[in-house]
């Protein structure tokens, strides 16, 4: 299947009201094209020097959205053109975005990334670090960042049930925050093997790489 029949295949299954960040990393922008051609605007990169050498070549439309680490030194890269951060971790992480936001004239969303997740090898707040970060006054007092709300990772597992109980304790933080702030409105969580059921959890977010590109081929980098 070409990339426009899966596109719109995936775009089916989305619920209203849900956003589809199309995750094109390790996908030359020559494929990218062929989703943006579709009518997609809105992709996610884990990887600053790649997103920045696709915002490079392809349209000014796109909203590009980092899900991957992001190293503090790196920020100032991507803070002329990045829609929204998914990757917040550190309040160091966010004071820098601040910064780079301020000097670039620009006001940035973040979400703050929260680990739910079994394995020990993804990044992440604790649920208790995100919402101390998300109702400190530091955060208030920034005017380069807008809070949008928090992404997370489910386990890699085939243990719906679990994945379930992980999407569902995003939720219960994501409506507490909601609840002390106008800007927050975004869950971002669902992924392509998991992302009906994040939606069934209350995800306002998706972000779907192989169900719209085909497997990733790591080797070629
Ligand atoms: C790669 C990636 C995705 C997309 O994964 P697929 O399984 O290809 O849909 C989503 N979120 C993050 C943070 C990723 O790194």
């Amino acid at each position: 299947m070409s990339v426009e029949e899966n596109l719109a295949k995936v775009k089916n299954t989305i619920k209203n009201g849900v956003t589809l960040v199309a995750v094109s990393k390790t996908h030359p922008s020559e494929v990218v094209m062929d989703a943006y051609n579709a009518g997609q605007r809105i992709f996610g990169e884990n990887k600053v020097q790649e997103m920045c050498a696709k915002a490079e070549v392809m349209p000014k439309d796109i909203q590009w959205h980092l899900i991957g680490h992001l190293q503090s030194n790196k920020v100032k890269y991507i803070a002329p053109f990045v829609s929204m951060i998914h990757s917040v971790d550190s309040m160091a992480l966010l004071e820098k975005i601040d910064a780079a936001a301020i000097k670039a004239d620009r006001v940035i969303d973040i979400l703050l990334e929260v680990h739910v997740a079994q394995e020990d090898t993804k990044f992440g707040l604790s649920i208790e670090q995100a919402r101390q970060i998300a109702l400190s006054t530091e955060i208030s007092q920034m005017k380069g960042i807008r809070l949008r709300g928090i992404m997370g990772m489910a386990s890699n597992t085939d243990n719906m049930a679990q994945v379930k109980a992980e999407f569902l304790r995003l939720k219960v933080l994501f409506d507490t925050l909601k609840s002390t702030s106008q800007t927050i409105d975004t869950l971002s969580m669902g992924m392509s093997g998991d992302y009906m059921l994040a939606m069934e959890c209350g995800s306002t977010m998706v972000r779907v790489g192989s169900s719209i590109f085909g497997h990733r081929d790591y080797s070629v980098h």
